[in-house]
């Protein structure tokens, strides 16, 4: 049998409180329940969100049930809390270091997924991150002051020494993150660990696309990271996934390999794929009405490498040991197929200056490469020479 004892309740005030008892035949047992019930809000809560429940002796030995349910206003209700604690807690508070070119544009992915981003410039970008909804800070103390979960480096491989050594990191929180996207990882890990306090965590990454390769979103793409130096405390592993995260949710292609690794590779590819496109920008290549698919490519590379700046093309070069090699490689490619073809022509031209008597068995006595017309000048077209070799 339920009884409501003393129901109370008051439109002026913002809760209401009912108390029921349950007396519970022969066992005496009472239960009261106390409900906090909103009434200032739009969208009241009827269910309980919290309760407590107290089962002690009554002092004539009876025991007695405590149901105390409370269950308050939407904003602080426990759900609503606990999501906005998870919300929250998902997104980081992330300083742009170096808000050039790349820096803008890993941060209005950043934005679009609601982190709290802060940037900080050589240059006076206020009005671009003002359009991004970025705070911009001229003076590297303020933004430090601010005290970011993360600290994002975007700077040029040849000034990231240099403004490491400018930023107060006194000013940071003694657990701080730092991140750097350079394209060049074993130089990048080395300066951070040497020049960061051994308190900071070190995440080093290579988002391997850009603002021209990644305008059309970053599915697919992939993304280089190594956690160089992660504290062991949930806190701090937690972090660096959030931040890992952000690359995940954009369906990046993520792949753990070591910084040396990275620049192995990277020297063979990425370094390789812009010195092509350097290449042949210095051609001039131009659109034709006949363009090839293949010609087409090469547009699309020159494109695609002549729109990075100069400092990212001769940091590749300078700041990756592997990079000499391969433009050696590169060189020695180039040479070799010069050869080959210069090979042809040589053994035409000498079978038609020569072909009858070197048939007759006198080769030796012949003028060799010195008498060869430099650079095929005064030869007959290649395809009859070519042809003529082959019959
Ligand atoms: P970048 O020319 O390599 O770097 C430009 C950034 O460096 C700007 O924020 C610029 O600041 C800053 N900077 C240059 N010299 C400076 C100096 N003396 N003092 C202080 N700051 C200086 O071009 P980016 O494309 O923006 O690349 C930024 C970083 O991202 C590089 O480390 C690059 O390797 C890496 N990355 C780039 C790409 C890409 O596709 N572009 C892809 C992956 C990784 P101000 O603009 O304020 O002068």
């Amino acid at each position: 049998m339920l009884s409501l004892s003393s129901p109370q309740s008051s439109t002026s005030s913002t809760a209401t409180a009912a108390k029921f008892s349950l007396h519970h035949h022969h066992h005496h047992t009472t239960l009261k329940i106390s409900t906090m019930l909103s009434l200032s809000f739009p969208q009241p809560s009827t269910t309980a969100k919290s309760t407590t429940l107290l089962r002690h002796h009554h002092h004539h030995g009876h025991p007695t049930l405590k149901i105390r349910a409370i269950d308050a206003a939407q904003p602080f209700d426990y759900e609503t809390r606990i999501s906005t604690r998870f919300i929250q807690s998902t997104k980081l508070k992330i300083a742009v270091i170096g808000f050039g070119n790349f820096g803008q544009f890993l941060s209005k992915t950043l934005v679009s997924q609601g982190h709290t981003v802060l940037a900080h410039s050589r240059s006076d970008y206020s009005a671009a991150a003002a359009n991004l909804g970025i705070s911009f800070y001229r003076d590297p103390d303020d933004l430090c002051e601010e005290h970011p979960e993360v600290i994002l480096l975007c700077t040029s491989i040849l000034s990231t020494r240099s403004v490491l050594s400018s930023l107060p990191f006194q000013r940071l929180k003694r657990s701080t993150l730092f991140v750097d996207v350079l394209s060049v990882k074993e130089f990048a890990r080395d300066l951070l660990i040497q020049s960061l306090p051994p308190d900071f965590d070190i995440l080093c990454t290579h988002p391997m696309f850009g603002p021209e390769s990644g305008k059309n979103g970053w599915k697919g793409l992939p993304f280089v990271y190594d956690r160089v130096r992660i504290g062991k405390e949930e806190s701090r592993v937690l972090r660096c996934e959030r931040f890992l995260e952000i690359f995940e949710k954009e369906g990046c292609r993520m792949v753990e390999m070591s910084c040396a690794e990275h620049d192995r590779h990277a020297a063979g590819s990425q370094f390789i794929t812009h010195t092509m496109g350097r290449v042949l920008q210095k051609l001039g290549l131009e659109e034709t009405p006949i363009s090839t698919k293949g010609y087409e490519t090469l547009l699309d590379l020159v494109e695609n490498t002549s729109s990075d700046s100069f400092d990212l093309y001769y940091g590749l070069f300078m700041y990756n040991k592997n990079a000499m090699e391969q433009l050696e490689r590169l060189d020695l490619a180039f040479e070799e197929l010069r050869k080959e073809l210069f090979e042809i022509l040589h053994g035409a031209v000498r079978s038609q200056l020569f072909g009858e008597a070197e048939q007759g068995g006198r080769e030796h006595e012949r003028p060799a490469v010195r008498e060869v017309p430099s650079n095929g000048r005064a030869l007959p077209p290649p395809s009859e020479t070519v042809g003529a070799e082959n019959s």
